[in-house]
């Protein structure tokens, strides 16, 4: 078993600008982005340190893929979801999925009752919605209690324990015994 910890690599984090992206798929799913980035700066990770932030652009299809690599350094996250939440095209109300997910240091009661009234959940590849979370256990397994009480704000509020996911990274900060305890963690948190 891999135990030791491996030296990092040099990472170049950085993107050139680009326009927000807006499509929709093959599947009738309208992709948009809400930010780009990340303020975390974690040493693992590809996120462009130069955060942005994108309105919402205007919805045009009843599932909509969000991406984006952490949404809770948003300052107008909370009114985001608000007005998602109501949005309608053809007067039926929308239903959004949030691929990156939750920071699970971030998120609050608050924010998980938001995310649930805007139908934040999971799009999956067949474009079907699912009433679940998407969090991250990015370090190491001392962050348990946080990750679990983060998952629970959500649970708390009617979303699905085995529709949600937690993202396990694998790198050269995280040993393989540790992947394989957070493994057996999420497990018993009752998700699949
Ligand atoms: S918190 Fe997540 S998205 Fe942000 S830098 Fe760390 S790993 Fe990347």
């Amino acid at each position: 078993m891999i135990q030791q910890r491996l030296k990092p690599l040099s990472i170049k984090r950085e993107r050139p600008d680009y326009p927000q992206v807006n499509y929709v798929d093959d599947r009738g799913v309208q992709w948009i982005e809400l930010n780009r980035g990340c303020k975390r700066l974690c040493r693992f990770c590809w996120a462009d340190p130069n955060y942005k932030v994108f309105d919402i652009p205007r919805i045009i299809r009843n599932k909509v893929q969000i991406i984006g690599e952490n949404v809770m350094f948003d300052p107008n996250i909370e009114k985001k979801l608000k007005k998602l939440s109501e949005i309608k095209v053809n007067n039926k109300v929308v239903y959004y999925g949030l691929g990156n997910g939750f920071d699970y240091r971030r998120v609050t009661p608050e924010i998980a009752k938001l995310a649930r009234a805007a139908r934040i959940g999971n799009i999956n590849n067949k474009g079907n919605w699912y009433k679940g979370v998407n969090l991250a256990w990015d370090l190491g397994i001392n962050q348990e209690y946080k990750v679990k009480k983060a998952l629970n704000y959500f649970l708390n509020v009617g979303y699905y324990a085995n529709r949600s996911k937690i993202f396990i990274l694998v790198n050269w900060e995280i040993t393989l015994k540790e992947c394989l305890y957070k493994f057996e963690k999420i497990k018993a948190m009752g998700l699949r």
